[in-house]
């Protein structure tokens, strides 16, 4: 049975190579924390695209490119600059683009294990060394094209956190939230919203139980908190597939996914991906 569900979503995430990749795309949001869709010159031949020294991804859409930039929590709003490397001659051309600001709502979480907002010297090492790992993790940028730049939702749960959040754990400011948080009971199923490779999988101090799935071309998806890892690092992953379970292991207050996408090596909002809203809390008046 599971073979047959699995070659289907294979069958269904293959089908979506045909289509119009132009109608794939994440939504733009040229905003810290947003994916910017730069339409690349048309003259020369296109060969690699960086922003700030990272590659970027680059589509085809029609007889024109589009750069899919990401765009950090960090950016600073103005005009930044797109470097494109001419496969034939080896010149660089540059172009710019405006990123404009965007304010982000400010939370205040406490959380009743202290060690896990203020760690003891012990945990330090432990921490820094996973903190290398998750970077690499995020920042890998494979040749391979992803299936898909539109994502399903991991798991059908309400929102209970935004993406891009300025916290305060028990009132001391910590790095702004880099994912989306969907509330979900412990045990509640999670499955790949997109084609990939497992990149890496651990146990971490804060993110708790954590899967990457390396979709290509810059774009890796971080699965954090989680009961339970149903995956192995190289394994390849379809849309649909169950790579484990809701949990609440690490830094919580209570079950949840914290979802996280990185493109270019910047966290930036999984809302720009989705076709469909994840479901409300129900608190409507
Ligand atoms: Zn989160």
């Amino acid at each position: 049975m599971k073979t047959t569900t699995t070659l289907l979503s294979y069958l269904l995430g293959a089908s979506l190579l045909s289509t119009s990749q132009a109608a794939r795309l994440p939504d733009a949001a040229a905003v810290p924390g947003g994916v910017a869709l730069i339409t690349l010159p048309a003259s020369g031949n296109t060969g690699s695209v960086t922003l700030n020294g990272k590659p970027v991804m680059v589509v085809e859409d029609g007889d024109s490119q589009i750069a899919v930039v990401g765009l950090s929590l960090s950016a600073r709003p103005g005009e930044h600059t797109l470097e494109i490397r001419d496969t034939d001659t080896g010149t660089l051309r540059k172009q710019a683009f405006r990123v404009t600001d965007k304010q982000y709502e400010t939370q205040h979480i406490t959380i009743k294990n202290k060690r896990k907002v203020n760690p003891e010297k012990r945990d330090m090492q432990r921490i820094g060394k996973e903190q290398q790992l998750i970077r690499k993790a995020l920042a890998n940028h494979a040749a391979r094209t992803p299936d898909s730049l539109r994502f399903q939702l991991p798991v059908n749960g309400p929102v209970s956190s935004p993406f891009g959040l300025r916290r305060y754990f028990n009132e001391q400011p910590r790095k702004p939230h880099s994912g989306l948080d969907l509330a979900a009971p412990e045990g509640t199923p999670i499955r790949a919203p997109a084609g990939g490779y497992i990149s890496d999988t651990g146990d971490y101090f804060f993110n708790g139980n954590t899967v990457f799935i390396d979709h290509g071309q810059g774009l890796v998806t971080m699965y954090c908190h989680m009961s339970r890892v149903d995956v192995k690092p190289g394994q390849k992953v379809v849309v649909g597939e169950i790579i484990g379970a809701v949990g609440k292991t690490g830094r919580v207050t209570g079950p949840h996914l914290h979802w996280g996408v990185s493109l270019n090596d910047a966290r930036v909002d999984p809302m720009l991906f989705l076709d469909e809203a994840p479901p409300d809390q129900g608190k409507h008046h």
